[in-house]
C-alpha cells in the first residue's frame, strides 16, 4: 500500500501547478497527477498577451514550463496517468489510475475542459487527415492551403490568426450573424487581409477521406437552409470545450452543463475536503490567470481545512 498523501491534485494547467506551487510552499508536498494532456489547454495556445508579469508576452508552452519548474522547486511530484475512478465516499480518499491506487487526505479538482466537436459523421475518420481541433499543433502542415475555422469566439479568432502564419486564406464561418469575440479579436480578425468570415451557416458534413485528406465541407445557411460546397485542405474547430468531468458524475455535484459547483468565493465542492479550480468549475472567464487564481485559493482553502481538521 502507497503512502497516504496530504494532497493530491488533478490536472496539470494553470489551476493545477498554482495549487501545487502553493500546496509545496505550505510544506503538504502534493502529488500532482497530470493527466492525458499534460500542462492543459495553454500547451495548444500560441502566444500569451493577457497573463501578468510578460510584458512582451509568452508562449503558452513556455508559460507551463515556468509553473511546473516552479511546483516542482518546493517540493511537487508529478505523475502521469489517467484516473479511472475516485471513490470520496470514505476518508483517506481514494483515486484508481488502472492498477495503481493513490490515497490522500484533500484532492484538488483542476482537469480542466476539452475543445468541443459538432459530432459529424466522418469526423473521427477525419480527425488528424485535416480535421483539427489545435491549430497550434496542426497549422503548420496547412501551409499555403486553403483553412477554415468554425466558430465566433476568442478562440476562433486567435486560431484563424495565427493560422495566417500559414494559409494561402483563412475563411471564418459562424453560425450567427455576429461575433461572440471581444471587441480587440474581432478587429484583429476583420482587419486581416488573408481571413474572410463567412456568416450564419453551420458546417454540416464534411468532404474527403484519409488519402485525400479534408478536401471541403459542406455549409448550411441557417435561415434558407441552402447547402453550399466550400473547398479547403484543411478544417479547424473552435467551437468552445466540455468540462472535464465524467469521473465525478453522481459523485460531485454539476451545474447542466457538466461544471463541477463550487460554493461562493470559495472552490469547496459539495464533498468537504475535495476541492476544484480551474476550467472545471469556471464557464465564465476561462482565463489562464483566472485559473490560476482559483488554483491558489484551493491551496489556501486545502492548507487550512488539514489544519482544522
Ligand atoms: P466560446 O464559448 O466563447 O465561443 C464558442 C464559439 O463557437 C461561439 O462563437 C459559438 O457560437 C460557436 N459554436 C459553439 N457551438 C457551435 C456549433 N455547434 N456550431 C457552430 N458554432 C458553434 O468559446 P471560446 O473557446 O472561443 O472561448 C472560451 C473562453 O476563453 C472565452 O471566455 C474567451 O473569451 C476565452 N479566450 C480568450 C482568449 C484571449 O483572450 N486571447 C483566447 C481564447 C479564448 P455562438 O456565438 O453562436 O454561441
Amino acid at each position: 500500500m502507497s503512502e497516504t498523501h496530504q494532497v493530491i491534485i488533478l490536472g496539470s494547467g494553470p489551476a493545477g501547478l498554482t495549487a501545487a506551487v502553493y500546496c509545496a510552499r505550505a510544506s503538504l508536498s502534493p502529488l500532482v497527477i497530470e493527466g492525458p494532456e499534460p500542462g492543459g489547454q495553454l500547451t495548444t495556445t500560441t502566444d500569451v498577451e493577457n497573463y501578468p508579469g510578460f510584458s512582451k508576452g509568452i508562449t503558452g508552452p513556455d508559460l507551463i514550463q515556468e509553473m511546473r519548474l516552479q511546483a516542482e522547486r518546493f517540493g511537487s511530484t508529478f505523475v502521469r496517468g489517467l484516473v479511472n475512478k475516485a471513490d470520496f465516499n470514505t476518508t483517506p480518499f481514494s483515486l484508481h489510475l488502472g492498477e495503481r491506487q493513490e490515497k490522500a487526505h484533500i484532492v484538488i479538482i483542476a482537469t480542466g475542459a476539452t475543445a468541443k466537436t459538432l459530432g459529424l459523421a466522418k469526423e473521427k475518420e477525419l480527425m488528424g487527415f485535416g480535421l483539427s481541433t489545435c491549430a497550434t499543433c496542426d497549422g503548420a502542415f496547412f501551409k499555403d492551403q486553403e483553412i477554415v475555422v468554425i466558430g465566433g469566439g476568442d478562440s476562433a479568432c486567435e486560431e484563424a490568426l495565427f493560422l495566417t502564419k500559414f494559409g494561402s486564406r483563412v475563411r471564418v464561418v459562424l453560425r450567427r450573424d455576429q461575433f461572440r469575440a471581444s471587441k480587440i479579436m474581432v478587429q484583429r480578425v476583420l482587419d486581416h487581409p488573408k481571413i474572410e468570415i463567412i456568416f450564419s451557416k453551420n458546417l454540416v458534413d464534411l468532404l474527403g477521406d484519409r488519402k485525400t485528406g479534408i478536401t471541403g465541407g459542406i455549409l448550411e445557411d441557417t435561415k434558407s437552409h441552402e447547402k453550399i460546397e466550400i473547398e479547403c485542405n484543411a478544417i479547424f474547430y473552435a467551437i468552445g470545450h466540455q468540462p472535464n468531468t465524467a469521473l465525478f458524475k453522481d459523485i460531485l455535484e454539476m451545474d447542466e452543463n457538466g461544471y463541477l459547483i463550487t460554493q461562493p468565493n470559495s472552490t469547496r465542492t459539495n464533498v468537504p475536503g475535495v476541492f476544484a479550480c480551474g476550467d472545471v468549475q469556471d464557464h465564465v472567464f476561462r482565463q489562464a490567470i483566472t485559473a490560476a487564481g482559483t488554483g491558489c485559493m484551493a491551496a489556501i482553502e486545502a492548507e487550512r481545512y488539514l489544519a482544522g481538521h
